[in-house]
C-alpha cells in the first residue's frame, strides 16, 4: 500500500521547478482514482520494460539463480519516476569528470607518494600492504605503463545545508553499473515519453546516457592503441571485474595472478597505481591543503576539485576524532575498503573510536574519517520485486569518466554517462547491489 497522491506531487514539483510552467500557476493534479490507474499501469509497464531490455539482476529468492544460466532473474529494484536535478548541479558534475581523470593519471606517477601517503595504513590492512607490494615491485623494476586506462565514477550527494555538490568518493576499479545505468534512464525516459503528459514531465529533462557504450569504446581504444591484433596469442588489455576487495583472493594464486598481469605489458584498467590512488586514504590525503597544486597546474581545476571536497580527516588528528566521539552523527568512518557495507556510523562509530584509541599502536590508521553529508530527502515511489511503495529518499549521483593516453598524447578525457542511486534516506549505505538502494536517473529542473 502506498500513498499515491504524493507520488504525483513529487512529479508535480519537477514541474513547477522547470522553466516552461507559467509562475505562480500551480500544476494540475489528476483525481486520486485516475492517478491510481496511471501508477498501477506504470509499474506494469516497467517491470515488462526491464524484463525485455534486460535491466534484471540475480533474484536472491531463487535457489536455483546464479548456477543455472538464464534462470532466476528478476528486474532491478528502480525508482519509478527519475530523480529532480539542478541544471547547474549537473554540468559542474560533468566539468569535474576530465579534471578528476587527469587527477587520478598525475598522482598515480608519483610512486613514492602513494607509498608514503599508505605506509602507516600498509601496517594495520593487510590487503592494502598486498597491493602496495605489487606496486613497490613494479617501482623497483621502474615499470612503465605507456598507455593508460582509466575507467572511472566520481560519486556526489547534494548537501542539503550548503546546496553544495561534495563527492562522496573516486572509484578507479571495477565500476559497477555503466549497463544497468544506461539502461534505467532509457525506461524513465520510456515512461515519460508515454505518460509525461498525465503527470506533467517531459522526456528530453532526462540527460540520455550512453555509460555502457561509451565504456566499451574506450576499451576498444585501449586495443587499438595498443596495435596488435594477434588474438590468441597477446593480450592487450586487462579489465578488472574483481580485485577490489579481500574476498577475491582467497589463495596466493589470486595475488600471483594480480602480480602477473602488472608486470605484462597488457593495458591493466586499471593499474596498480590507479587502484591505489582510488583509496580512501588517497582521497583524503589529496584533501589536505596544498596537495593537489603538486599535481595540476591549472589553478581553476583545482579550485573546482577543492569545492567538491567534503571534510575529510586522518586519525592522527586527535581534535577530529574528540569531536567524532561526541557527535557521531556528522561524520562517517571508512576502512580501506569498495563495494558498499563497510562504513561505520553513529553509535558504532563512538564505540569503534574509543575502541581504536585504547589498542596500542597504529590500528586507527586503517581508517579516515568524513563529513557527514546529508542531502534533502524527498518522498519516492520505488519497485523492488514487482512491488511498489513510496519512502523518503536521498540520492548520490555517479558521473562516469573515460580516460585513455598513449604516452603524450591524450586520446580520450570526457565524461561517460552517469549513475544515480537512490535509497531510503534512514540507511547509511547505498549499495544496489547490496540491497541498499535502487537504481534511478536524472530529472533536468
Ligand atoms: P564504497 O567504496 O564501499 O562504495 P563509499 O565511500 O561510497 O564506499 O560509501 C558507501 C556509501 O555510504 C555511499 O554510497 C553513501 O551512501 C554512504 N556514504 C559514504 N560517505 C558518506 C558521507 N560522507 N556522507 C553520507 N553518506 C556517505
Ligand atoms: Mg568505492
Ligand atoms: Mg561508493
Amino acid at each position: 500500500s502506498f500513498a499515491l497522491p504524493s507520488c504525483l506531487r513529487r512529479a508535480a514539483r519537477a514541474r513547477a521547478m522547470s522553466a516552461e510552467a507559467p509562475p505562480g500557476v500551480a500544476p494540475a493534479e489528476p483525481g486520486p482514482s485516475a492517478t491510481a490507474a496511471v501508477l498501477s499501469e506504470m509499474v506494469e509497464d516497467a517491470a515488462v520494460w526491464c524484463a525485455v531490455h534486460g535491466l534484471v539482476v540475480g533474484d536472491r529468492d531463487n535457489p536455483r539463480s546464479g548456477t543455472v544460466p538464464g534462470v532466476g532473474l528478476v528486474h532491478a529494484p528502480f525508482s519509478l519516476l527519475p530523480a529532480r536535478l539542478p541544471t547547474s548541479v549537473w554540468k559542474q558534475a560533468l566539468e569535474l569528470a576530465p579534471i578528476f581523470n587527469e587527477l587520478v593519471d598525475r598522482v598515480s606517477l608519483d610512486g613514492e607518494f602513494l607509498q608514503e601517503a599508505l605506509s602507516r595504513t600498509k601496517q594495520v590492512d593487510d590487503f592494502t600492504a598486498r597491493l602496495l607490494e605489487i606496486h613497490q615491485k613494479m617501482m623497483a623494476v621502474n615499470k612503465k605503463e605507456d598507455i593508460r586506462l582509466g575507467l572511472h565514477r566520481s560519486d556526489y550527494m547534494l548537501d542539503s545545508e550548503t546546496n553544495s555538490l561534495l563527492q562522496i568518493e573516486l572509484n578507479t576499479i571495477s565500476i559497477s553499473f555503466p549497463g544497468l545505468g544506461s539502461l534505467v534512464s532509457e525506461l524513465h525516459r520510456n515512461l515519460l515519453i508515454q505518460y509525461g503528459k498525465v503527470l506533467g514531465l517531459d522526456s528530453e529533462r532526462i540527460p540520455r546516457n550512453w555509460a555502457a557504450s561509451q565504456f566499451a569504446d574506450a576499451l576498444a581504444r585501449a586495443w587499438s592503441e595498443y596495435n596488435n591484433d594477434r588474438d590468441g596469442r597477446i593480450v592487450s588489455v586487462v579489465y578488472f571485474r574483481a580485485g577490489y576487495a579481500p574476498n577475491d583472493y582467497p589463495s596466493e594464486a589470486e595475488w600471483r595472478a594480480r602480480l602477473l598481469m602488472e608486470q605484462s605489458s597488457a593495458i591493466k584498467c586499471p593499474s596498480i597505481s590507479y587502484h591505489l590512488v582510488g583509496t580512501k586514504k588517497i582521497q583524503q590525503e589529496l584533501a589536505k591543503p596544498n596537495v593537489l597544486e603538486r599535481f595540476l597546474d591549472n589553478k581553476e581545476d583545482i579550485a573546482k576539485l577543492r569545492k567538491s571536497f567534503a571534510g575529510l580527516w586522518s586519525l592522527d588528528n586527535e581534535e577530529i576524532v574528540k569531536s567524532a566521539i561526541e557527535k557521531p552523527e556528522l561524520f562517517v568512518l571508512k576502512p580501506q575498503r569498495e563495494g558498499g557495507g563497510n562504513n561505520i556510523y553513529g553509535h558504532d562509530l563512538r564505540d569503534t573510536l574509543v575502541k581504536l584509541q585504547k589498542e596500542q599502536g597504529e590500528s586507527l590508521a586503517a581508517y579516515i574519517l568524513m563529513q557527514r553529508i546529508f542531502p534533502k530527502a524527498s518522498l519516492t515511489p520505488l519497485v523492488r520485486g514487482g512491488v511498489c511503495f513510496e519512502d523518503l529518499t536521498i540520492s548520490e549521483l555517479g558521473i562516469f569518466g573515460g580516460y585513455l593516453r598513449n604516452k603524450d598524447r591524450v586520446i580520450m578525457n570526457n565524461p561517460c554517462g552517469y549513475l544515480m542511486r537512490t535509497k531510503v534516506s534512514s540507511s547509511n549505505e547505498g549499495g544496489v547491489a547490496t540491497g541498499f538502494a535502487v537504481l534511478d536517473s536524472v530529472y533536468l529542473t
